[in-house]
């Protein structure tokens, strides 16, 4: 058994079951044996690829988004760059690159890194080691200093943790994990009941055993992103899989070396993630002040970033086979059955600030 079932095992005998947020900040953060807490997921070798990790084109769009961006603050002297959940440091590497091309951004901007897992830590500094900027590392948002930002955050929103309600005869009540007879993780309704007014619109209808999710901790980011951007100026980039509507159904994914594996199985060591409410996020970055970009899947935002012509000037006098494989990363990123559809690209902005290739907010 590994560390954290057994942790989680003991805590439900001492408390009672756990809501299904407390279960997945357990699997993933635990200092002992959480999934990020204690290793490098990414890659071949790891649990899943992420879009960085399948090519430098991502990272290098993204950086030629933000550079653009910087442009159109009227380029600040000093700018927070911020990236949440950096991973191995990939993105912000490809990203650095393309800032290089603007020198007054790099000039201006002080790295931050939001990054919890104490060995990703080493490895972003690692990658990082031979670029300009040096990163300060932040355990969370609140820690970035005052002053206008550029943030950008790929595959992060989906690691946090979410609430499930399922709905019984007798209301909305929380999803939870207790232990069944054999003293085995097993899902159940719990006590507490979802507040009505928390209840979205259009669901009082649905059929017994439908689950909602919520994501207060995602959205209390989203509404302090635009709490800052209000005041200060600045862009942000979020891309995530996820949905554009609220709607009912259960997200709750585990991931186990590349297959998709029962989320009770193998806690701590399987990767766990939730579809992200854009729509959800996107009204809290609302009432935090911020102006929000009508989204776009990552394939358009790609290909109007200029995904095609990169991937020439990158093919240009390489071999077949390399031509091919860059051929191939482009499908991987922008086709709309691999993750070019799944995936949506949320930009949020202050007052006036056009951040192309997203259409203007007002
Ligand atoms: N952006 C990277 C990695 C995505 S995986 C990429 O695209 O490759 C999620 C990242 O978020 C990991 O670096 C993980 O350690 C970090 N993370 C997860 N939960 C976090 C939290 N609550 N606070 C800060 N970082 C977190």
């Amino acid at each position: 058994m590994t560390v954290v079932k057994e942790k989680i095992k003991a805590r439900i005998m001492a408390e009672g079951p756990m809501s299904v947020a407390q279960y997945m900040a357990t699997c993933l953060g635990d200092p002992d044996g959480g999934y990020y807490a204690t290793r490098d997921p990414f890659g071949r070798d790891g649990d899943f690829i992420t879009a960085p990790e399948v090519s430098q084109m991502f990272g290098e769009l993204v950086g030629a988004a933000c550079a653009s961006a910087y442009q159109a603050l009227g380029e600040p002297e000093q700018i927070n760059l911020v990236e949440f959940g950096p991973g191995r440091g990939t993105l912000m590497a490809d990203l650095l690159r393309v800032a290089a091309l603007r020198p007054a951004f790099l000039k201006s901007a002080s790295l931050h890194l939001i990054e919890t897992s104490p060995h990703l830590r080493k490895k972003q500094q690692e990658t990082l080691a031979k670029t300009p900027l040096q990163p300060a590392f932040l355990d969370t948002f609140l820690d970035v200093p005052d002053g206008p930002l550029i943030v950008v955050a790929n595959e992060f929103f989906d690691a946090l943790p979410i609430h499930q309600f399922i709905k019984t005869e007798h209301g909305w009540h929380e999803r939870v994990i207790g232990l069944n007879d054999a003293g085995e993780l097993t899902f159940g309704a719990g006590t507490a009941r979802m507040p009505r007014s928390e209840l979205p619109a259009g669901l009082a209808e649905c059929p017994l055993g439908t689950i909602i999710e919520t994501q207060p901790a995602a959205n209390a980011i989203a509404q302090e992103l635009g709490v800052r951007l209000a005041r200060y100026g600045g862009a942000v980039l979020i891309v995530d899989y996820g949905y554009l509507k609220t709607a009912p159904g259960d997200t709750l994914q585990a991931l186990y070396k590349h297959v998709y594996d029962d989320v009770l199985a193998h806690p701590g060591d399987a990767d766990l993630t939730a579809h992200v409410n854009f729509e959800a996020l996107a009204t809290s970055a609302i009432k935090g002040g911020a102006k929000v970009h009508p989204p776009m899947t990552q394939g358009d935002f790609l290909l109007r970033s200029g995904l095609l012509e990169r991937a020439g000037t990158l093919g240009a006098g390489k071999t077949h086979l390399e031509q091919e494989s860059i051929r191939n990363e482009v499908e991987r990123l922008a086709a709309p059955d691999q993750m070019g559809s799944l995936f949506k690209v949320l930009a949020l902005t202050g007052e006036n600030c056009p951040f192309p290739p997203f259409d203007s907010a007002d």
